[in-house]
């Protein structure tokens, strides 16, 4: 978090030219008075009452209420109650599809049009070209490898013998921690246990399976049972103890879960004949390899979590239209892609994404349009989170294809500029 100390000493004086000190100061100074702003009602709920009571609180400038809160949006606000606190209406996003996408996974068989949701010009044109050369190609091979969604409670002793008792103990009571998870779930299993002890604190990470959620609900509150288990039970009472002490990977790219699972771990590849490189892509596999190899060390020098080119892209959009939790793109976003030229000068190409978080059930997917971007891959609901992970996988292989080639063939800022400037 360096700053160099020539941007510093530019910034300030920046900044000094427009206010002096003493104004500095008392911006940045606490405020305790009261906010100038009203604040908002205490009740959270989604209703026609609280709607109006917190429009009441924004001058209605520019039509920003009709914006925010559309007929459409009034009318099926219902549905909405279990996903959002102060609901005031819905933000829309333009939605694109790429493909077909064939597939040929261990659960995701044919071809599939994926929506995207994005506000990003030629995000949605790179993935449809990557969808394309794969499809031509054959499709693309995908395996589903592991599966796991963990909570990871800690738990603070007085000392390294009460930590190492409690250790002792808890390492006996798997049995007993899977009957108090299955209390909570019908389809989240707790399927092992890892234990990090740190000095006197120790950490239990809960690994479970979530049928067709994503899970992070499921196994918070199965974790929860669990831990008041551990609380009435155990041999030693901690000092004191938190439900997640930050070793599960929620939300953040780690390398525990790079090297392990967080969701669904998936691999894809394809390889892509000389021609079909240079007839869609306009380059040639070797310069794709080339790139590759150049990316990778980039990846590597600048410190990565693995190496790849832009899976944040095509996993936002897709999450986004998907009613997966956008959030989560902070973790899936991390895997390895390597290309690699064929002893018969094709292009060999893979991705490999170890936290995929994905669900078709639970969460934002049963919303409508969400829920529609799912029926329109063909996977909404139970049965189908398995073959989406795949599907999502193989939508990153795309992604990556494509801009590689852009970048090999030097369209990437000719594509940006014409598509995003007009
Ligand atoms: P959820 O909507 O809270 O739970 C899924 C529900 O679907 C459960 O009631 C489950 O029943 C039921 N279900 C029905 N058929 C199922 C099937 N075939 N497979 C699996 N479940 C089935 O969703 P979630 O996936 O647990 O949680 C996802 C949400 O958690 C996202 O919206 C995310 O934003 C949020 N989140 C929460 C936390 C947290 O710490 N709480 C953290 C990050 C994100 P059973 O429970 O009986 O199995």
């Amino acid at each position: 978090m360096a700053i160099p100390y020539l941007h510093a000493n530019s910034y300030l004086e920046n900044l000094l030219r427009e206010r002096d000190q003493q104004e500095l100061s008392e911006a940045l100074r606490p405020k305790p008075e009261q906010p100038a702003k009203p604040r908002l009602p205490r009740d959270h709920r989604i209703n026609s009452k609280m709607l109006a009571r917190r429009w009441e609180l924004f001058a209605d400038q520019n039509g920003i209420r009709e914006q925010i809160l559309d007929p459409a949006t009034e009318a099926t606000m219902d549905v909405y109650q279990h996903n959002i606190e102060n609901f005031i209406g819905t933000v829309k996003l333009p939605v694109g599809v790429a493909g077909p996408l064939r597939v040929n996974g261990l659960f995701a068989q044919g071809d599939y049009y994926i929506p995207l949701a994005t506000t990003e010009a030629a995000l949605v044109a790179s993935y449809n070209r990557g969808a394309q050369l794969i499809s031509r190609a054959g499709g693309c091979t995908t395996l589903l490898l592991q599966e796991a969604v963990m909570r990871a409670p800690g738990f603070a002793f007085e000392n390294l013998t009460q930590a190492g008792t409690f250790v002792a103990w808890a390492i006996t009571q798997i049995e007993q921690f899977k009957i108090e998870a299955s209390k909570t779930t019908r389809h989240g299993q707790l399927h092992d246990m890892q234990v990090t002890v740190e000095g006197n604190h120790v950490y239990l990470r809960f690994d479970f399976t979530t049928g067709d959620a994503s899970g992070q609900n499921m196994v918070t509150i199965a974790t929860q049972s669990i831990c008041e288990y551990i609380r009435l039970n155990s041999p030693v009472e901690p000092s004191y103890f938190f439900l997640e002490a930050n070793m599960s990977g929620d939300k953040k790219a780690s390398a525990q879960s790079f090297v392990s699972v967080r969701g669904k771990q998936v691999t894809a590849e394809v390889t892509v004949p000389s021609d079909l490189i240079h007839g869609l892509l306009h380059t040639s596999p070797e310069r794709m390899e080339d790139y590759w190899r150049m990316s990778a060390l980039g990846g590597v020098l600048s410190g990565t979590i693995g190496v790849q080119g832009h899976y944040a892209n095509g996993l936002a959009a897709l999450y986004i239209a998907c009613g997966q939790d956008a959030a989560c793109v902070a973790e899936s976003a991390v895997g390895v892609t390597r290309f690699e030229l064929t002893d018969q000068g094709d292009l060999y190409a893979a991705v490999t994404l170890p936290n995929l978080i994905v669900g078709t059930v639970g969460g934002g997917t049963g919303l409508p349009s969400q829920n529609a971007c799912l029926q329109l891959l063909g996977l909404a609901g139970a049965g189908h989170a398995r073959a989406f992970a795949e599907v999502t996988a193989a939508t990153v292989l795309a992604g990556e294809l494509s801009i590689i080639g852009a970048l090999c063939a030097g369209h990437f800022a000719r594509a940006h500029q014409s598509l995003a400037r007009g």
